[in-house]
């Protein structure tokens, strides 16, 4: 202990010989949350991406949630776009982030004419505020009314012939494993935090050992067959079982969701666990926000404050959060 130090006996502050060099510059490090559904949140949970350094995001305008009739029918998609290409510009006049759209069909339940979405599709990708396609992507299993998988396929596989064709990335709603927490919830009742009825899952279309990453594997052999780039293609809800298949056998991009650590269990850890091994050049981190779910607006700032915690340095964080979304979807500064 220094002769001066004041404190009356000993304390931990007389211990501290090495200062650590802390990373200021992360408080204010922009990011973009490249898949969320800010456009469903409440204003307040909007203002927290915009007090937490949100640049730009990818407000995803696709999803059976929000429609209203199970199935679906083309118009119920279309005015999943519309509402979100009538309220965005106010959006970012209220919060000053630049928010952009993603357009698409999901798979997660079956629609009856897809094809008249699809043609109105090509239209809507000509739209400045248009950067991406999605989400989209074969998905085991449907909610209330299954959907054969070769159909599925090919709904996929049309939407990213458009994407070659406007020069727009595909945000693949990767189907992810979600943590065992050992104990399922009541059937009639249904799992907490998730806004879904229960019992209507219906019977797997993919018929495999490892489902969730089969349809990860069709995904880009449509891509393939569609003539879209592998780098133009971002597999939203990366995790530990398809990392290793998409990293080592495509140049798709893996964009690990973190705002729902809770449901699916992945967290900032497994992000820098793929830093790590493969390195931040195809790693980007997202939200997927939305108000059907317990999730947080803040995920994505904690996460680059916890990243920095695990031993990433600076710029493979700013990489992962900034500069691979910039570069992948032409948005940001
Ligand atoms: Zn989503």
């Amino acid at each position: 202990m220094p002769p001066t130090h004041p404190t009356k006996r000993p304390t931990d502050a007389a211990h501290l010989d090495d200062h650590p060099e802390l990373p200021t510059e992360l408080l204010n490090l922009p990011w973009i949350d490249v898949h969320n559904h800010a456009h469903t949140l409440s204003w307040d949970d909007r203002e927290r991406y915009a007090l937490s350094g949100c640049e730009s995001m990818v407000m995803v305008a696709s999803g059976y949630h929000w429609t209203p009739y199970k199935p679906v029918r083309a118009e119920d998609i279309r005015y999943l776009w519309d509402d979100a290409i009538n309220r965005r510009a106010a959006i970012e006049r209220n919060h000053f982030f630049e928010a952009n759209l993603g357009l698409g069909i999901h798979t997660g339940v079956r629609i009856e004419n897809p094809d008249e979405a699809l043609e109105a599709m090509a239209d809507y990708c000509a739209l400045e505020e248009v950067v991406a396609i999605g989400e989209t992507g074969v998905t085991p299993t449907q909610h209330v009314s299954s959907w054969d998988v070769d159909e599925q396929r090919a709904i996929v596989q049309a939407q990213m012939e458009l994407a070659a064709d406007h020069d727009l990335p595909v945000l693949l709603h990767t189907p992810n494993t979600s943590s065992d927490s050992g104990r399922s919830y009541r059937s009639e009742i249904g799992t907490p935090g998730y806004e879904k009825n229960p019992g209507l899952g219906q019977e797997p279309v993919i018929d495999a050992e490892n489902p969730a990453l089969e349809a990860a594997k069709i995904d880009v052999e449509a891509a393939r067959d569609a003539g879209l780039d592998e780098e133009r293609v971002v597999a939203s809800h990366a995790d530990g079982n398809n990392t290793e298949y998409l990293m080592a056998e495509t140049d798709c991009y893996l964009s690990y969701t973190i705002g729902h650590s809770w449901l699916i269990g992945v967290t900032a850890a497994d992000v820098a666990d793929a830093i790590d091994e493969y390195g931040p050049e195809r790693i980007m981190v997202d939200t997927d926000c939305a108000n059907v779910l317990r999730t947080d607006p803040f995920a994505l700032k904690r996460a680059i404050l916890e990243l920095y915690r695990y031993g990433i340095d600076e710029a493979a964080i700013r990489q992962v959060v900034l500069e691979n979304p910039r570069d992948v979807f032409d948005i940001g500064q």
